[in-house]
Order: C-alpha cells, then structure tokens, then sequence
C-alpha cells in the first residue's frame, strides 16, 4: 500500500502538468494570430469581433490554469492529509459503520466541503469576467439562490439515491454494483422524464412557443424530418448569461425540444430552422441513445473497480480508510477517476465531433442548402466570441464540437 499514494501523486502532477501546456499552448497559439488572423477567420467574423474573442479567449486559459492550480492543491489535501478519514471517523460517530444512510451523507458532505473552495472562483468568473465581456446577466441575488437550490436537491435526490446504492450490499452482497447499476438506469430513465418537468423549471421559466410564422416553419419542418414535436419550449436563458443554446431532453413521447431566448433573439427565422434542423439530426440519427449507451457503460465499469477496489488490501487502507468501507472507495475513486479518464477525453470528443458533423449535414439535406447553417453557426461564435483558432492539441482535449472553419468546410464540400 506505500505505493499506491505515489502513483496516484504521480497522475496529479500528469494531468494537471498537461492541462497547464496545453493552456499554453493554446493561448501561443491565439496570441500568434492576433496581429494578422487567417482569412477563413476574418471571412466569418468582424475584425473587432475577432480581437474581443482573442481577448476573451485569453482571459477565459489563464483564470482556468489558476483554477486548475486550485483544483490540483485540493485534490492533494484530500487525498493525502488525513482529513477525508476524520471526516468519516466524525460521521460514523452517529451510527452503525454499516449504516448506508451516513455512508451517503458522509459522501454528500465531503462533496460540498471540497465544493466550497470553488465558490470564490465562480463568482469570480460570474461576476468579473462573463459580466466584463457583457455575458453576464445574472444578479447576485439569483446566483445565491441557485446555489441553494442546487445544494437542496443534490439532499433530496442525492442522499436518497446513495443511500439506496450503498445498502444493496447489506442486501445482496458482492454483486452488489450488478444491483446499483440496474438502479441508477432506471432512475436515469425516470430523470430524464422528470428532470425537464420538475427540475428545470425551478431555475428557468419555460413557456411553449407563441403561434407565428417562427412555429409554423419549425413544426414543419418536424413533419418533414420525421420528427413529430409535441411542443417546443422556449427558456428564459437571458436571465442568466447571454451565451445561447438548444437542446432536447426526454426520450419517446416525452421528449421536448428547448430554445433559450437569447438564440431567438439573435437567430433570423430561417437560421433557427437549421440550428433546430441540426438538433433533430442528432436525434434521427441515434446519437442520444448512442450517448446513453456510452454513459452507462462508464457508470458499469466504474461500478465494478469500486466493488473491486473496496474489497482489496491495499486500496482503502493506502488513503487512511478501512478495506470494505464501500463510500470511502466511491469517494476515492470519484476523486481519482478523472485523472485517468482525462487521458481518453480526445477519444470522446472525436466520436461527438462525428456526430456534428453528421448532424450539420442532416441540417443542409433538411434546409436544401447549408447557407441557412452557416449564417446561424457564424452568428453563434461571433455573439459567444468563440475561439476560432484553438491549438490541435489544446481542442482534442477539450472541444466537443469542431470549430466553425472545419464546420464550413465539411458544410460546403460534402
Ligand atoms: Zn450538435
């Protein structure tokens, strides 16, 4: 067990060593365009568009390697300090070690405390830079209430679900992750109708759309995709941020498609058409269940190390926590789990780029033409000052959408 720490300090100082090169690369790479940015670049976007996206870009890297410094320094205190066994030992003083019920609580808890050093740095963001880059339309009072909120439901929903997860193995022993994963799929399932009918609308406003010409042309075009829309729903997103956005949520007859407010207000009617033309892609398609598919087989195999790192000799007791005690190996392997999956996160980002593309060009057969799309997705990067020139590097780990350029290019040559 003397080695295990060393490892994992080893994989702290990998993966947060690559995220800050890759930072630096990045904003090298922006700042080398600054003074004379490419053609494709200026064809798409204004040239003082294009310098306060530079801006934003660079201001966006460095805030996150100094967060990522954060993020690096409370990941070691954790994990090495002692406290997460004090934590537990504390908990455990009101009950039965065997009590799923403080199990789950000591998780919740843990969460949170790690969570609150982040706080400072949200408002940060919030508050400082969305708010100097003019993104930020949130009032200190709603973002405090969010929140509360979110702390609220994560008691309510989290508690229950983990509780239920850590007493499957009271129940039937060391199968147990067999048990939780057929648990937490149904609840998936059950969240993914509920979320959009009772959770969302605790943060947003959703209202469905009003008659007009904007809903005529997008419920036909549902008729002629094969999408039959039950509604569509438009979110007060300006409440927030003026960042934009779309998306589906639910399955079957269920599902529902969200417009934020502030992507009608930019978007001209025929340009939503594509951006919406491009949403059913993703779901005709087969990307959501691909998606699901590929999530559940993570939660699988993540459940079954933690059922078999929770029984070894040397995992728990490496971290200062007895063999068997199953929510100190869910939080250890919570803790450490992303620093091995962030080496396979370029695989996952080439598979979701695949699918944009094959959702912009579902977008030009349903529009015609791909004039619509492009007109919409340049407008999009020039209101959200994306960056259009990242480092290779820099976006095979973090972009889960091919940048603009390489959308044109796919858009106009296929
Ligand atoms: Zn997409």
């Amino acid at each position: 067990m003397g080695w295990l720490p060393g490892v994992v300090a080893l994989l702290i100082a990998l993966k947060y060593t690559a995220s800050f090169l890759l930072s630096k690369l990045n904003r090298r790479e922006v700042s080398k365009y600054q003074s004379n940015p490419p053609a494709a670049v200026l064809a798409v976007m204004d040239k003082e568009t294009y310098e306060k996206s530079v801006a934003y870009t660079l201001v966006k890297s460095r805030f996150e390697s100094v967060t990522d410094i954060v993020d690096a320094v409370v990941l070691c205190i954790a994990l090495f300090s002692g406290l997460l066994p004090f934590i537990y030992s504390k908990v455990m003083a009101y009950g039965s070690s065997d009590s799923a019920w403080l199990g789950a609580f000591f998780l919740i808890a843990t969460s949170l405390l790690l969570s609150v050093v982040s706080i400072p740095f949200d408002l940060y963001n919030q508050f400082k830079i969305e708010e100097g880059f003019g993104f930020n339309k949130s009032s200190l009072s709603l973002w405090i209430t969010d929140k509360i909120k979110g702390l609220l439901l994560s008691l309510i929903i989290g508690l229950p679900l983990l509780a239920g997860l850590l007493s499957l193995v009271n129940r039937v022993g060391s199968t147990w992750w067999i048990w939780g994963f057929c648990l937490l799929f149904i609840f998936q399932l059950i969240m993914m109708v509920l979320y959009p009918v009772l959770i969302m609308p605790l943060f947003n406003k959703l209202s469905p759309l009003s008659d007009g010409p904007l809903k005529d042309r997008l419920f036909a075009l549902g008729e002629r995709t094969g999408f039959k829309a039950k509604s569509i729903q438009v979110m007060d997103g300006s409440k927030r941020s003026g960042h934009s956005n779309a998306f589906f949520t639910g399955f079957g007859r269920f599902r529902r498609i969200v417009l934020f407010d502030t992507l009608i207000a930019q978007l001209t009617e025929e340009e939503l058409e594509a951006v919406l033309a491009h949403e059913i892609g993703h779901y005709r398609l087969g990307h959501i269940p691909k998606g699901l598919m590929l999530s559940l087989a993570g939660t699988a195999l993540s459940f079954a190390v933690i059922a078999w790192l929770s029984t070894t000799s040397w995992f728990n007791p490496a971290f200062g926590f007895h063999s068997g005690v199953l929510s100190a190996s869910f939080l250890l392997v919570g803790l450490i789990g992303g620093l091995v999956t962030f080496w396979i996160s370029p695989l996952f980002n080439l598979l979701s780029r695949k699918h944009e593309y094959e959702a912009d060009n579902f977008a030009k057969k349903a529009m015609g033409n791909s004039e619509a799309m492009i007109s919409a997705l340049r407008k999009l990067s020039s209101k959200n000052l994306s960056n259009l020139t990242p480092h290779p590097f820099y976006s095979g780990f973090h972009y889960s959408h091919p940048t603009l350029v390489e959308r044109e290019q796919s858009l106009t040559s296929r």
